[in-house]
């Protein structure tokens, strides 16, 4: 058994644990690399199953750096719930890290100069509990408590070779001490997870890359000192917009524009996280791949932000980049007793943060089949259902992106993406997760229709906004304000995330409820859309419209099936969601 020993070797607040010498020679559980994925897993399964004997291995030595450290900052509901609840890092996250009030967006208005003329979309208060990580902070912490939990968990030990076997797999690793002599030792464990993130150690031994057409760069640095949004104007109205103080900087703020957005994300340890995101068709990568190259394309393209960095270039801690960044997994978990987690699987697209909540999913599937094995349970249905679903869950949202950066700047379509968007997320994904539900089979089975009716209807909506902005004009959006939770049937959504429901038939009922609202969601959608055909093109305005068939193409409405019984005019999807059609046509903003 290692010796547990604090060392501590940098400035970070938190206390970091050194457990001494070699790992033991068999485990449970070994999990390759401690980052987010992989240390939030070792917890969860501990919680779970405290008998079960878990090896963290994790390269690098000793604590990680505050702030200038991994991106993966941002966390929304569902991953907020599982690093507070399910972790149970509630603690930690409301003492040590940032509270954070959703998402934000601006679209371009005139030359990018003036916050204040730009239409913004976000909260106008804090809603349920949400967090903005600074990754090295967090990391040290899970690492403390993976140690304080009885998990061998070792910085410093780089996994070096695998070999799958039938009844154990084998590990080996190489551990460093702290003057930096190696030794090496091989583990044997029942499962192998690997959580190495884009080092991708098992994903590549097993050829199960697979291409993703979703072709995105990114780039950021850390700025120290933090940036006050609010700061950007003074404009007394534009302030009062906000019903809480620091509403605002505590958002996830996204600048829009045609091909890219910007990240702003505020970090407790004081800097500020800020990151392009381009599509390179519009932006390409030698654009923003480079310090000099990024600040350059910033004053182009967002001449304001510009103007605070450049005046601070000192200030700048670090600058890193990715290319391409989505890519996919042929398979996520084995039958033959290993896994993927985290970045080591699949990613698709930081748009809306969910990195973290396919972690959350991720180990949450891996945990409900694990602990089940080591319990003697057969465990084949289960993970097969789990790694469909999982790998399901991962098309469904790169469907959100994939082709879409081209319409970021077109305020008209993407109001009424993220309308839908944020309505989907929290009426059925997020719902069903933070009620406990994700895992459980037979819940699943019973509100099937409901999913599969939002994942049809999502499938048919996103080629809907992608053709509606090839019919649309540019223009600008109003300056004006649209407050998520006052738009009304995606607010209450949200709203229904602040308390457990539970009475299971209850929360069932409100799964097909929102199925429901959805569909009424979609008919006003494509009412608006729809307005971007010739007159004479239009539906007829007493049509019952079939969501599931809606597309901006009327050549094919009859074979299609757009208009039937089973559909709802726009008079009646009116009546189901009153004030939505007015904010999806910008006429009903807060301003
Ligand atoms: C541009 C961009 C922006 C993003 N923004 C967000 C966001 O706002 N919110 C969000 O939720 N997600 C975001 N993500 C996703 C987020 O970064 C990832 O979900 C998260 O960092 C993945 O964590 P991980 O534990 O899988 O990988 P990592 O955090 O990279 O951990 C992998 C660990 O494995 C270790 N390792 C590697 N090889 C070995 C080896 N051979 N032996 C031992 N250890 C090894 C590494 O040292 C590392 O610590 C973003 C991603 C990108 C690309």
């Amino acid at each position: 058994m290692p010796a547990k020993r604090t060392v501590s070797r940098t400035h970070s607040i938190v206390r970091f644990p050194r457990v001494d010498g070699m790992p033991d020679p068999r485990y449970d559980v070994v999990i390759m690399g401690g980052g987010l994925a992989g240390l939030t897993l070792a917890l969860q399964l501990k919680k779970a199953r405290p008998a079960t004997s878990i090896m963290v291995a994790e390269k690098r030595s000793g604590p990680a750096p505050s702030a200038a450290f991994k991106v993966g900052e941002s966390t929304v509901e569902q991953s907020s719930y599982y690093f507070t609840d399910v972790i149970g890092m509630r603690d930690h996250m409301e003492t040590a890290q940032h509270l954070k009030s959703g998402l934000r967006y601006f679209w371009p208005a005139q030359d990018n100069r003036d916050i204040v003329a730009r239409l913004e979309w976000g909260p106008c208060e804090f809603g349920p509990d949400q967090f903005q990580l600074d990754r090295g902070l967090f990391e040290n912490e899970l690492m403390r408590r993976n140690v304080l939990a009885g998990v061998h968990a070792f910085d410093g030990c780089r996994v070096q070779e695998i070999a799958l076997g039938e009844q154990e797999h084998q590990v080996t690793v190489s551990r460093e001490d702290e003057l930096g002599a190696a030794d090496q030792a091989t583990v044997a464990c029942r499962w192998l997870i690997d959580a190495t993130g884009r080092a991708f150690t098992l994903k590549r031994k097993l050829g199960l890359e697979k291409d993703c057409p979703h072709k995105i760069n990114s780039s950021w640095l850390r700025l120290a000192g933090g940036l006050d949004i609010d700061q950007l104007s003074d404009d007394p109205a534009w302030h009062a917009r906000m019903e809480q103080p620091r509403v605002r900087v505590s958002s996830t703020n996204h600048l829009l524009g045609q091909g890219y957005w910007v990240w702003l994300i505020s970090l407790a340890s004081g800097p500020i996280s800020i990151g392009i995101v381009a599509d390179p068709r519009f932006h390409p990568f030698e654009q923003i791949s480079t310090l000099d190259a990024a600040l350059e394309w910033l004053s182009v393209h967002e001449p304001q932000l510009f103007s605070v960095l450049d005046v601070r270039r000192d200030d700048i801690e670090d600058f890193l980049k990715v290319e391409h960044f989505s890519y996919s997994s042929e398979r996520v978990y084995s039958p033959e007793r290993w896994c993927l987690t985290g970045e080591a699987g699949v990613f698709s697209d930081p748009f809306y943060s969910p990195g973290s909540d396919f972690i959350a999913a991720s180990n949450t599937f891996i945990t409900d089949f694990l602990t089940r094995d080591l319990d003697g349970e057969q465990i084949a249905e289960r993970l097969e259902g789990h790694n469909v679903q999982y790998l399901l869950l991962y098309d469904a949202f790169l469907k959100l992106y994939l082709d879409q950066y081209q319409l970021f700047g077109n305020p008209r379509v993407m109001v009424s993406k993220l309308a839908w968007e944020h309505a989907l997320y929290w009426g059925v994904g997020a719902l069903r997760f933070l009620n406990d539900k994700f895992t459980d089979m037979q819940f699943t089975q019973d509100v099937a229709p409901a999913l599969q009716t939002a994942l049809q209807l999502n499938q048919q909506i996103e080629p809907l906004f992608i053709r509606w902005h090839e019919l649309s004009t540019a223009e600008e959006g109003p300056a004006s304000y649209i407050s998520t939770t006052k738009v009304p049937g995606v607010g209450d959504l949200q709203r229904q995330l602040k308390h457990r429901v539970e009475d299971e038939e209850a929360l069932k009922q409100m799964m097909r409820a929102n199925a429901e609202l959805l569909r009424a969601f979609a008919v006003l959608i494509f009412h608006e859309a729809s307005k971007s055909l010739p007159e004479a093109q239009r539906p007829p305005e007493d049509a019952r419209i079939r969501p599931e068939a809606m597309t901006l193409d009327p050549a094919r409405w009859e074979q299609d099936g757009l208009f039937g019984d089973d559909g709802l005019t726009v008079a009646e999807a009116r009546t189901r969601i009153p004030g939505l059609a007015e904010v999806l046509s910008l006429e009903q903003v807060y301003a």
